[in-house]
């Protein structure tokens, strides 16, 4: 007789050493202090909780790098933070390491150029001591080619990590809904990333990306158009490009502010998704209702598709929570805002957004 598992299996992606840059579906189950990953292609593997190393990694460490060495290299596991609780409950040591080690790494950073920052620099330093200040500096300063080029690096990162669509029903509702919402020479480019997580994002330049996953959740056209406009809005406030900045040391910074872009792309490449104040998520959502308005579309749709996530969310455990919600905070306090805001929002006439949306949901299929 088999041993039930401690944990209910734990989804996750395997990068074994030499493998492939996409990986292999896997599940993970946690039992006597030794991790079983059970790949839907190939044999299990058995490996000692005391052998691995984890890092966060992603735009706003919504995901968890698990590495171990063995026989022909490193082997590295990737499992979303949604995810990840059973593992950290068992092994809290593994994960505070990983943030451990994060910091150690910032503070290596400022120590760096203390000892080889020249008497200029120290005296910049002195002067706009505060980081709020010199993100606001850098970018202020960005021009926007650079921006492009941070945005084209944040999509060629997200090209490795899941291919985009660029044809069918889909894609073309997305693009679609992207012209409806965007203003006349305004320049947006909407892509459509085949990744099952409930989620979009926005990248400086004008990049937003959306999941097929929220697409196949979506009931309407309307319900993607509320999204999507709130993620162009995090383009326009430029969100996106401040949170890079500001996430990148003052390495990088200081680099920026001399006119030296490159370890800013770098920087940005290397994340995944970012994570905003709740401030910034509230002005979003702001602009995002007056795009709508402008576009005559019905605002309703982006209440609508939160008011369903947030019914999955209340119901389901935690590791199934929609990634676009735990990368959203405050979810009741949002949607009761959603629901004054649209309920008083001026009444001009609406026009449907023109997709037959049973036809792209079944694209999804
Ligand atoms: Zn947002």
């Amino acid at each position: 007789m088999s041993q039930p598992p401690a944990t209910p299996p734990i989804p996750a992606r395997v990068f074994p050493a030499g493998g492939d840059a996409h990986g292999h579906p896997a599940r993970l189950e946690l039992a006597g202090g030794v991790l079983q990953v059970l790949l839907e292609d190939g044999p299990a593997r058995q490996v000692p909780l005391a052998g691995l190393r984890a890092a966060t990694r992603g735009f706003n460490h919504s995901q968890w790098a698990i590495a171990w060495a063995a026989e022909g290299g490193e082997h590295m596991l990737i499992v979303d933070e949604a995810a990840v609780s059973p593992l950290r409950a068992l092994a809290p040591a593994l994960f505070a390491g990983g943030e451990d080690a994060r910091r150690r790494g910032s503070r290596r950073f400022v120590v760096g150029i203390a000892l080889l920052a020249l008497v200029p620099l120290l005296v910049a330093v002195a002067l706009l001591s505060s980081l709020d200040h010199l993100t606001d500096r850098v970018v202020e300063r960005i021009p926007p080619g650079v921006e492009k080029q941070i945005g084209a690096a944040v999509l060629a990162r997200t090209r490795l990590e899941s291919r985009l669509i660029d044809q069918g029903p889909a894609f073309e509702a997305v693009q679609a809904i992207g012209r409806r919402l965007a203003r006349p020479g305004e320049p947006l480019e909407f892509h459509l990333a085949e990744r099952p997580e409930i989620n979009a994002f926005a990248a400086p330049g004008g990049v937003v990306v959306v999941n097929s996953g929220l697409l196949a959740q979506a009931a309407s056209a309307e319900e993607v158009a509320g999204v999507l406009a709130h993620e162009i809005a995090h383009v326009e406030l430029r969100h996106s490009l401040r949170q890079i900045v500001r996430s990148a040391g003052l390495r990088v910074i200081f680099g920026a502010l001399a006119g030296d872009y490159d370890a800013l792309g770098g920087w940005a490449a290397q994340l995944g998704e970012l994570k905003f104040s709740r401030d910034a998520e509230r002005e979003a959502d702001r602009r995002g209702l007056e795009r709508l308005a402008e576009a005559r579309i019905d605002p309703a749709g982006m209440l609508r598709f939160f008011e369903t996530l947030e019914k999955t969310e209340a119901g389901a455990p935690a590791a199934k929570v929609p990634a676009v919600l735990s990368t959203h905070p405050a979810t009741k306090e949002r949607i009761a805002w959603l629901r004054e805001a649209t309920a008083t929002a001026g009444g001009g006439p609406l026009e449907p957004i023109a997709i037959d949306w049973r036809a792209v949901a079944g694209s999804l299929r």
